[in-house]
């Protein structure tokens, strides 16, 4: 392991530096030979300097967050189940004391819609915060380099490493970090399809080597794709392969709270000596020491303008940071602030009240109604589902006590964690009666969270009712819990034959 040679603020004589440039996504040259090699450094293998500060500490702490509730909700029981679990094959999603059936698919779309409305706001009010903080490829690329950091060493260490010659030494640093690597991966792995099958029966049959094919492929699967995408892949996943990357400008606006270089202040930028007064000598606050870049992890300047590469994780922030500490400069040289900010002198203030715009209380007003409707929606689910399916081999029949008989199947569905005792009648008609085809019952017992066919046959007196078909109603009343009651009213028809 090697450390970082102390930061050098004096890298060019400010003579060299060009004026600022305007913000543009593509930079287009005329940088100092000292950012030209920096940037030369960071655009074949991306080599990000470590850097420590306030958005670093939270960027730690929602990698620990996220991967807490990954790691250890599968672990969560419920109801002497897993707490969340998507049974697939039994096609049945748990999640703690709701369990969704394939029918209430209409609650994973209305999750998705809740998803993107946030996403959409959240973008329309400060950039690509998920992307830092919480995306799962920036979470565990920020493991996989803290890992890297710890075997092979900071950035200029690991320059080297990868310049030196294969030798054991180098051999021995490689195999320890992939080694490392490839246990988290699969643990990711393990964990993963954990979510999709039941995890304490997984772990046994990993300890076992009793898995079946499909848990092994998916298994290895998403361990392959861990490891590849964090260790290898990593900020041109963010670059070239995420759509949120090209779509967010269209989201993004003048008053959105952004990564921001303030070339106000910092141009023109140069090297000078700590000691003279850099305002008096005509530059700005940036010493062009190009840390901001050295630090990036999709190796991309800021001070070119916000680019669709920047994914907002605030490293440039940190270490321009410590560079105005050292200076004596003001902090804030690069900060969270709004485009408008620096081309209109905004205060902090200001920005912020500008970030209630109509956009903003749009989407929030429509993100507060759906949210709303979803929860009185699961709050207020009857958990019986009942679906009348008439027999069509045995459409009516007269049978034995003069009466005229109709078969049915109910398809039930009890969707609580409480056994249902369901009882059964038949409206619409005079004198119908409903009863099982198996017991001769007009009660029902519906497992918990299972589903169940059952037969019914339902009579009306002969004579009495004109041939043809007549309108019913099949009720269905239960209890579950202490008090709750449950209702299904389906209608269906009852044939009386000529
Ligand atoms: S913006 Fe800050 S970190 Fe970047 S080169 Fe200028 S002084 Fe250094
Ligand atoms: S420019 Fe700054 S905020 Fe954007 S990705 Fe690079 S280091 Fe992170």
């Amino acid at each position: 392991m090697s450390s970082e040679p102390p930061v050098d603020l004096n890298p060019v004589p400010a003579a060299a530096v060009p004026a600022w440039q305007p913000p543009r996504v593509t930079p287009a040259g005329g940088k100092s030979p000292h950012v030209e090699k920096a940037l030369s450094d960071v655009r074949g293998k991306i080599y990000p300097r470590s850097v420590s500060g306030l958005f670093a500490r939270w960027r730690v702490a929602m990698v620990v967050i996220t991967q807490l509730i990954f790691y250890g909700l599968p672990w969560l029981q419920w109801n002497d189940r897993q707490a969340v679990l998507f049974d697939l094959a039994a096609r049945k999603f748990y999640i703690f004391g709701m369990v969704l059936w394939p029918q209430d698919v209409i609650y994973l779309a209305v999750l998705l819609v809740i998803s993107a409305f946030a996403l959409f706001l959240f973008t329309a009010m400060a950039g690509r915060l998920f992307c830092g903080y919480a995306c799962p490829q920036t979470v565990y690329t920020e493991i996989f380099m803290w890992v890297e950091r710890r075997i092979e060493g900071d950035r200029l260490a690991r320059i080297r490493l990868d310049e030196q010659p294969w030798s054991l030494r180098k051999l021995r640093i490689k195999a320890s970090k992939h080694f490392v690597w490839i246990l988290i991966a699969w643990w990711t792995g393990s964990t993963f399809i954990g979510y999709f099958s039941p995890i304490r029966e997984l772990g046994m049959g990993l300890l076992t080597l009793s898995l079946g094919p499909w848990q092994w492929f998916w298994m290895v699967f998403y361990a392959f794709a861990t490891w590849g995408n964090a260790g290898f892949m990593r900020e041109a996943v963010c670059k070239y392969m995420c759509p949120y990357a090209r779509f967010q400008s269209v989201m993004v606006d003048d008053d959105t709270f952004v990564v921001t270089y303030d070339h106000v202040r910092g141009e023109p930028r140069g090297g000078r000596s700590r000691r003279i007064d850099h305002k008096e000598a005509g530059m700005g606050d940036c010493v062009d020491c190009s840390l901001c870049v050295q630090v990036c992890p999709t190796g991309i300047d800021i001070r070119d303008g916000l680019q669709y590469m920047c994914i907002g994780c605030g490293a440039c922030v940190d270490v321009c940071d410590t560079v105005m500490d050292k200076m004596d400069y003001d902090r804030g040289l690069i900060r969270y602030t709004s485009g408008r900010a620096i081309t209109d002198g905004l205060s902090q203030s200001q920005v912020r009240k500008r970030l209630l715009r109509p956009r903003v209380l749009v989407y929030t007003s429509l993100l507060a109604i759906i949210v709303a409707g979803f929860v009185f929606s699961l709050a207020t689910r009857n958990p019986l589902r009942v679906d009348v399916i008439r027999d069509r081999g045995v459409l009516g029949r007269e049978v034995a006590g003069g009466m005229i008989e109709n078969v049915y199947r109910l398809q039930m569905i009890n969707t609580s964690e409480s056994p249902l005792t369901l009882k059964l009648s038949a409206t619409g008609v005079p004198e119908l009666a409903i009863l099982t085809a198996d017991e001769g019952t007009d009660t029902v017992q519906v497992d918990a969270a299972s589903n169940r066919l059952v037969p019914v046959v339902v009579r009306a007196p002969a004579g009495t009712l004109t041939p043809g078909l007549h309108e019913i109603e099949l009720t269905t009343v239960g209890n579950y819990g202490s008090d709750r009651e449950v209702t299904v009213v389906e209608r269906s028809s009852f044939f009386v034959p000529r």
